[in-house]
């Protein structure tokens, strides 16, 4: 067991002004408070707590921690008191074995809700006072070393606890080697034969390559020292853990494994790791895509390196690690390298809070304030400790963490449900942006929005967050559901007044039985689907009634039929919409109302042009110009007709769909001519289409978006104009 000149020895060789009496004063108290308790192992209790400093001190920190680290068991387990504690060591260490003490017995291998609900106390304890952190994981690691003299059963549970949480938190607070130490120890636990048969394969590759590790480091030495680079290298082979995850990653065999060697070569400067980079792709054959340069773009944990891998002498693949001796210092220590750059004392906190690490840390306590339930919390951080996640802010200043590839929509969404559901752009770090951006690291995310949007359900596969997905979803249903149900009405509506019957809610609901549905709004969408015909609900309310729906009859309400001349001489019946505005027919306003309509697949159609609707089954009403074509396909189904009319408002600025065909004389230029005329127009020109009829001739097939009717009239006449221009029409399918 360590004594009490040998724990402040340990403190002063890096910290030569120690509080050398307050560490004595620690050591007595713990081990008085202590007594008699015995480890599993039939050690002293006491030991336990001194071999925790022990480690502490090998990362250098400050003495408050060390002495926390001595008594971080007493409150728990012995008599003890927080006022004692305070009155003898002061209210700073008081704090830190305070918090030591909430988040002793917490367990994360409980109930999911229990777990969530102990991380969310283990948070809180970590951001009070990071250095609470470093004791837990000293502490862990100590008891993870002696963990073979615990009962088997327990074993499990606590080499679980330690891969799934504080290994994680090691890493994520950058102290790497802790973190492997944790990892190996647990696997060794959780998986006995796989770390027995790695480790016994890691020593037979070791004798079978006998000296390879030495040679390497001192030809790699010399030649850097001939480049004038004084350099330290060091090799080892990888960690069981590591290789074994490797093994699950890319189902291989260990003999597949090929780069079990590691090298780390520590240098000066900045400049010496790419010059050494530069010395070990000279000797040895670089494999490509190994290179990544971690110094000019750290890690979240603040790690820095550049790592390559070659094809080393024996042609073993052979991992390089090229960084500074600083740089060096923080891989291996993390956040607790931040306290070292700090003259001792409690000072280590200001540069902890200026570390990546810490920043993390501070945001993922910010993100408990938001109130989520605690199992969807652990969920969320376990999965943040293993992969990275990129933190945005609201204009506010709101912290909304998202998964990498996350996207505006996500992040809107992540806001709250209103505001992505009516996203229509966004803007990143006060620019523009698509909201289909893959949003980075400390974006501040400002989300346009306009009322009455329904998200496009394109969106529900690009989003990644399933927040997002699922509220699309649900969007899209609803809103296609009540645009159908909205159609339904409509129709039902004319159609009764057509029949020349009452209709309310409570005839139809009288009548839902005979239609076969739950509710009102179940027939309302059937019929606004077309699965169900107006007729049929009429009947099902009034059944003596017989539908009497001839061409050219009914000219009672005004609502007669046209008999209107096809292209190629076909007749075929539309009922009209004689009369402007007629109450009669089915209000237009354009696509995004609410009417489930699109325009002409062939053509389109504006405001201004005399138009009918057909109903298709599962899609809506399409609308198109009587004087189209494509109606003559639908004469044979009367009950797909609708009676519609624009219902667009004076300074409309929405836009709709036509097409032109032009004939153009083929000369350079002629093209631009055609799109600036549209565009001086504000016209949009959505698709072209060039044929070269013969070789002085183009037809060019235009989709312009126009306002109405007049706007698209103006547009080819002042086509029609141009001298390069023979001939326009325009196209209704
Ligand atoms: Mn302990």
């Amino acid at each position: 067991m360590m004594r009490q000149y040998e724990l402040v020895e340990r403190v002063k060789r890096y910290h030569p002004d120690a509080d050398e009496a307050l560490l004595d004063r620690a050591y007595v108290y713990a081990m008085r408070a202590h007594g008699q308790q015995k480890r599993a192992s039939g050690d002293l209790f006491f030991s336990h707590p001194l071999e925790v400093a022990a480690i502490l001190t090998d990362l250098k920190l400050d003495e408050s921690t060390i002495v926390a680290a001595v008594l971080h068991d007493t409150i728990e387990d012995t008599d003890a008191t927080r006022e004692e504690i305070d009155s003898m060591f002061g209210p700073e260490i008081g704090a830190l074995v305070d918090g030591l003490t909430k988040i002793k017995k917490l367990d994360f291998v409980s109930k999911k809700a229990k777990q969530g609900e102990n991380f969310r106390k283990l948070l809180l304890a970590i951001a009070a006072d990071v250095r609470v952190l470093l004791v837990k994981l000293a502490d862990r690691l100590h008891n993870m070393r002696t963990l073979h003299y615990v009962a088997p059963e327990k074993r499990i549970r606590v080499a679980e606890e330690t891969l799934e949480i504080y290994a994680p938190l090691a890493g994520r607070m950058g102290i790497q080697e802790m973190r492997d130490e944790l990892e190996d120890l647990s696997f060794r636990y959780l998986k006995p034969e796989a770390y027995e048969t790695i480790t016994r394969r890691l020593e037979e590759v070791a004798q079978r390559n006998g000296p390879l590790i030495e040679t390497i480091e001192k030809d790699l030495t010399a030649r850097l020292a001939e480049r004038g680079i004084s350099a330290k290298v060091s090799g080892r082979r990888k960690r069981p853990y590591s290789i074994w995850r490797k093994m699950e990653r890319k189902s291989i065999a260990f003999e597949q494994l090929s780069d079990i060697f590691g090298f780390r070569v520590i240098v000066d400067t900045i400049d010496d790791c790419y010059r050494a980079l530069g010395v070990v792709h000279t000797t040895w054959p670089m494999v490509p895509g190994r290179y990544k340069d971690y110094i000019s773009t750290p890690k979240q944990n603040d790690y820095r390196s550049i790592h390559t891998t070659v094809i080393g002498p024996g042609h073993q693949r052979v991992e390089l690690q090229i960084r500074t001796a600083e740089m060096h210092e923080i891989a291996e220590y993390g956040i607790a390298a931040h306290a070292l750059y700090k003259d001792g004392r409690t000072g280590g906190r200001t540069l902890m809070s200026e570390s990546r690490a810490y920043q993390w840390l501070r945001r993922t306590v910010d993100l408990l304030a938001e109130g989520d339930s605690p199992e969807e919390f652990l969920e969320h951080t376990k999965l943040e400790l293993f992969h990275d996640q990129v933190f945005c802010f609201t204009p506010k200043g709101r912290l909304i963490a998202l998964p990498r590839g996350a996207t505006p929509i996500d992040f809107a969404y992540a806001v709250h449900t209103d505001i992505g559901n009516t996203a229509v752009g966004a803007k990143i770090n006060g620019r523009i942006a698509p909201l289909l951006s893959e949003l980075q690291n400390g974006d501040e995310v400002e989300i346009v929005r306009a009322e009455g949007q329904v998200p496009p359900a394109a969106w529900e596969s690009l989003v990644v967050t399933g927040k997002a997905r699922a509220a699309i979803r649900r969007a899209t249903r609803s809103a296609v559901r009540r645009q159908y149900a909205g159609l339904g009405r409509q129709i039902l509506e004319r159609a009764f007044e057509r029949a020349g019957k009452a209709f309310s809610d409570d005839k139809l609901k009288a009548a839902l039985p005979r239609l076969a549905r739950q509710s009102i709004d179940d027939v309302l969408a059937a019929v606004g689907r077309g699965e169900m015909f107006s007729g049929d609900v009429v009947q099902a309310i009034y059944p003596e009634y017989r539908e009497d729906r001839k061409p050219s009859s009914d000219g009672a309400n005004g609502t007669g039929w046209f008999d209107i001349k096809g292209g190629d001489n076909l007749r075929f019946k539309v009922p009209g919409n004689n009369e402007e505005g007629s109450s009669k027919a089915i209000p237009i306003r354009g696509l995004n109302g609410d009417l489930p309509v699109r325009f002409a697949p062939e053509g389109g159609a504006v405001p201004g042009d005399r138009i009918v609707g057909i109903l298709t089954p599962g899609e809506g009403i399409t609308i198109y110009p009587i004087q189209s074509s494509a109606l003559a396909a639908f004469e044979d189904s009367p009950d797909r007709w609708l009676d519609v009319r624009w219902a667009v408002e004076e300074g409309n600025r929405q836009r709709f769909p036509a097409r032109i065909a032009l004939n153009t004389i083929n000369e350079p230029g002629t093209l631009a001519t055609v799109a600036q005329v549209i565009a001086e127009h504000d016209g949009n020109i959505d698709n072209i289409i060039m044929r070269r009829r013969t070789p002085d001739f183009t037809d060019l097939t235009i989709d312009v978006s126009v306002w109405d009717l007049k706007h698209l009239n103006a547009i080819i006449s002042e086509l029609r104009a141009k001298r390069v221009v023979s001939k326009v029409t325009r196209v209704t399918g």
